[in-house]
């Protein structure tokens, strides 16, 4: 561990119990001039663990930003043990373009650890992961659903590992999902190079939701208290459902959609999820849930062509879970509101008699 009074932090020297704003220098821009990432270093004045939250690693997803930057808000705002990182956006090219890809429209979540001597990418990977994550002993990744989706916010980790097992529990979402990530995602590379990460899902690009905002500034102070960072008991859900495989349903036909469910909704097999018709209300397809579970994601755009993913869907393990998953949302009241809220922000209507979607049979 570096020394602690005094460290050196992106070329500054910061005392312990200080915060300092600083720059993270990543590439420069066609004009020559530097392109750096603008994040907050909080020191507690004594010694503990190393923490980075970031936001808008791709550069469309902002609930994440919204949050690091409400809880920024407070001057005074920190842990009393240990470093924080503040990083609200951590994709600034992706940002400046309102878009989850980098202008040369790679994805920075699958280029880490990166590559000093490879694509503008990749270089940029690098020197985050040089300069962040080999620094941290832990990390929370704050992301939305891609474009034209929601999700209910749900926190993803690899269940095996167990520090990032600790973490997403202590975050306390109330739903969590089992996955190590996709090869070059920011918290596969940083979890397999000693600094566990979680990755955390919720709303959509382009906003700040209240509901998703709240969860997520929650969960950053509840890992902090699990850390013993900051003191005070966490404010984590009674029971967390853990789902260990997922599915999206698909769209059989193309047409409207009228929703059935919105996102947290528990579902049985069999129950309808949507319903889909012409413009003029004829042809009337319904998609089902294949299994018992629960609505972790879903399109937020009403028409679909046959393919086109519709729900995204939590394995659950039979009518029984679904009931018991459905009691511990309602009564957590962070989980109660963004259901409430992102049930409202959709068209969810009652489904009307017509025959199930089925697909075309293959001879
Ligand atoms: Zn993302």
């Amino acid at each position: 561990m570096k020394d602690w009074k005094t460290q050196n932090w992106f070329g500054h020297e910061i005392e312990a119990g200080s915060h300092q704003n600083v720059d993270l220098e990543i590439s420069e821009s066609y004009s020559g001039r530097n392109i750096s990432i603008p994040l907050r270093v909080i020191r507690g004045s004594k010694p503990g663990p190393t923490v980075f939250v970031t936001g808008a690693l791709h550069g469309d997803e902002l609930n994440g930003t919204g949050a690091i930057r409400s809880l920024l808000a407070d001057p005074e705002w920190g842990p009393s043990c240990g470093n924080v990182l503040m990083i609200p956006v951590l994709n600034v090219l992706g940002f400046e373009r309102h878009s989850r890809y980098l202008p040369d429209r790679r994805d920075l979540n699958r280029c880490f650890p990166g590559n000093a001597s490879g694509s503008m990418a990749t270089r940029m990977a690098k020197v985050i992961f040089d300069a962040v994550v080999a620094q941290c002993d832990f990390g929370i990744d704050l992301h939305t659903a891609a474009v034209r989706r929601t999700n209910y916010p749900n926190v993803r980790c690899d269940f095996k590992n167990q520090e990032c097992l600790r973490l997403a529990m202590a975050f306390g979402a109330g739903v969590l999902l089992d996955g190590r990530g996709p090869k070059g995602s920011f918290r596969r590379e940083a979890t397999l190079a000693g600094c566990p990460t979680i990755v955390v899902e919720g709303g959509e690009v382009w906003k700040v939701e209240p509901s998703v905002l709240e969860c997520m500034t929650r969960g950053i102070v509840n890992v902090l208290k699990v850390l013993e960072m900051i003191e005070g008991e966490p404010d984590v859900p009674e029971n967390q459902v853990r789902l260990k495989h997922t599915k999206w349903v698909r769209a059989e036909h193309g047409g409207f959609m009228d929703m059935h469910v919105s996102p947290g909704s528990t579902v049985v097999k069999g129950q309808p999820l949507a319903t889909n018709s012409s413009l003029v209300q004829e042809d009337h397809n319904r998609l089902e849930a294949p299994f018992d579970g629960i609505v972790i994601g879903m399109t937020t755009l009403p028409a679909v062509q046959p393919g086109e993913p519709v729900i995204h869907l939590g394995k659950l393990a039979s009518p029984k879970t679904a009931r018991r998953v459905e009691k511990q949302t309602q009564a957590d009241d962070m989980q109660r509101t963004a259901q409430e809220h992102l049930s409202t922000n959709m068209q969810v209507t009652e489904p009307i008699d017509c025959e199930p979607s089925e697909s075309e049979p293959v001879e």
